[in-house]
């Protein structure tokens, strides 16, 4: 277990305490050193074709599959989660978000054409560019300790940059895999990174002044200490921070699959997953039968150690997350709540094992309706509307995704406006975080900025505007100002001005003694289609 301060960290599995391996805290020399080497590689990447990219992304991909078995027992020993679930949720999103990469990257990132619609400016041309940032501090969690660091580090190559990785001092070695894989793939020495510590060592990568943009996942106090440290020197922030989900289930939902896609997206990981549902809104002719089916459900899941088969649910992959996951169910408890599934520790299984737990009508205002639990506990309110259930599913520090479940698509559709968070799944929740072309990230407290898909990728290059023109005429705004410019400016804004055809007619007769003049200075001719603009 690491605490702050330590030089070396030793990584115990929460499963069952053995060894799984060891590795040292960076100094702040050595963050330096790894950010400059970092710096020196993608200063000559940047200049790498898109296609290239794309087939070191393939590389990549081969390399990962290769890898796959060493990843998922590592993450499994290292951090808890079931082995299908590393399948799953670890391995599976890489190979798809690469292959995302190698497909549509290569279009995203291409200069686009832009149109001016000045008319005055009709006459150049423009494109956007999209440019690398330079080296990017990827700080990640302890909760999906590859996938995360692992994603974002391919986006960011992709865009051009280079990438210094500090995982989760929880999970330094599924962190580290990822500088072995771009290595083993071939990519440039140095151009992935990867430092280890906490907040500290983060903090220090975070400053150090090779440092062009962070890309921080986590929990929200750490978010704003990160985002407070950029300022400084003023660095490009992207936060993708905790959730608080909810689950909205409308009267007419089918219940049973509801039941069971809820309690899979509450329990997943063991809950520990940002976009886990932590409440579920039901209405109330639902709410009798929905509870009974949920908690039937959430009894039947078979707990144990991540690498035994069979086995749904591991352990909590920290003692500190335990205590709060007790807490928050132990204080719902004593206000009244009903426990109708688990409810403690499996200490019988180890230190870190608690049962998969479902709170029914929590006391309102209680810890578990208003902070993040990241554990295997889902809370369940009945709702007499759907306006208050609403209400209930924004009403939180966060606001990640939410889901709705529902037979109705008109039902469904006349909520999703309401709903303030950065994804609304439909009779589905948290899997579009594996599809390659969603955009991932949050609303408020949940963050800014985007990991997935286009967005993800556009984030992680800064816009070029370039605009051209090899025209020899003189432009008509350069000096001197003259009373001729002033009043084709005032006719010009007559002509706008004024719908009527009459006084348009007057405004261009106006002009016309100025059409001589203006042919020498402006590209009358491409000017007219950007004019009729102002008419529409
Ligand atoms: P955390 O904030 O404690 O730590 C995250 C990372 O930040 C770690 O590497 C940690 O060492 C580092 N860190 C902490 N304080 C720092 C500081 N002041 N400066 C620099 N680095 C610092 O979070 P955690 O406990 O590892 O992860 C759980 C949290 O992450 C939950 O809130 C969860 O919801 C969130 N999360 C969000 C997403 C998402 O996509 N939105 C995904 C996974 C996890």
């Amino acid at each position: 277990m690491y605490s702050a301060g330590m030089t070396t960290i030793c990584v115990r599995s929460p499963a069952d305490g053995s060894l799984v391996g060891e590795v040292s805290t960076s100094s702040s020399e050595e963050i330096h050193a790894r950010v400059a080497r970092a710096s020196a590689a993608a200063e000559k990447w940047r200049r790498t074709p898109l296609r290239e990219r794309a087939r070191a992304m393939r590389r990549l991909r081969t390399e990962v599959l290769k890898a796959r078995s060493r990843i998922a027992e590592l993450i499994a020993r290292e951090q808890g989660k079931p082995l299908l679930e590393a399948y799953l949720a670890e391995v599976f999103p890489c190979i798809d978000h690469l292959t995302f990469l190698i497909l549509d990257g290569p279009r995203i990132l291409a200069p686009r054409r832009a149109r001016h619609a000045q008319p005055f400016l009709a006459a150049r041309k423009a494109h956007y560019v999209f440019q690398p940032y330079g080296v990017w501090a990827l700080i990640s969690p302890w909760n999906y300790p590859f996938v995360i660091p692992f994603l974002q580090a391919a986006t960011l190559v992709f865009a051009g940059n280079g990438v210094v990785v500090k995982p989760s001092p929880f999970t330094p070695l599924s962190g580290a895999l990822v500088k072995d894989l771009f290595q083993a793939a071939g990519f440039p020495e140095g151009l992935v990174e990867v430092v280890h510590g906490g907040a500290v060592e983060g903090e220090a990568l975070v400053r150090s002044n090779g440092i062009r943009a962070v890309l921080f996942t986590g929990g929200p106090e750490g978010g704003r200490k990160v985002l407070a440290a950029a300022a400084d020197g003023l660095k490009k922030v992207v936060l993708e921070l905790g959730g608080k989900d909810a689950a909205l289930v409308l009267d007419d939902a089918p219940l049973e699959r509801a039941a069971k896609g809820i309690a899979w997206a509450a329990m997943f990981n063991a809950g520990q997953t940002c976009a886990s549902v932590e409440r579920v809104l039901v209405e109330k002719p639902a709410s009798a039968r929905f509870k009974e089916l949920l908690a039937a459900e959430v009894s039947a899941l078979r707990v144990g150690h991540p690498l035994q088969a069979g086995v749904d649910i591991g352990p909590l992959t920290a003692a500190f997350q335990l205590e709060r996951v007790k807490a928050q169910v132990d204080a719902a408890r004593k206000g009244g709540a009903r426990i109708s599934a688990g409810g403690e520790t499996r200490h019988d299984l180890g230190p870190l094992y608690y049962a998969p737990t479902v709170v029914e009508e929590p006391p309102g205002g209680s810890t578990l309706l208003r902070e993040e639990t990241f554990g295997p506990v889902v809370a369940v309110q009945t709702v007499d509307s759907l306006d208050s259930a609403v209400r209930a599913a924004n009403d939180a520090e966060y606001g990640l995704t939410t889901s709705i479940w529902t037979r109705d698509k008109r039902r469904a559709r006349a909520l999703i406006p309401e709903i303030q968070c950065g994804v609304v799944t439909v009779n589905s929740h948290l899997a579009s975080y594996g599809e390659p072309r969603s955009a991932w990230g949050g609303f408020g407290p949940s963050g800014f900025g985007r990991t997935h898909g286009e967005f993800g990728l556009l984030e992680a290059a800064q816009v070029q505007y370039v605009d051209e023109g090899y025209s020899e005429k003189h432009d008509l705004w350069w000096y001197p100002a003259t009373e001729r410019v002033r009043d084709i400016v005032e006719r010009t804004f007559e002509l706008i001005a004024d719908p009527s055809a009459v006084s348009r007619a007057r405004a261009l007769l106006k002009l016309l003694p100025h059409s001589a003049y203006l042919a020498r200075r402006a590209p009358t001719v491409r000017m007219l289609p950007a004019f009729l603009r102002y008419f529409r």
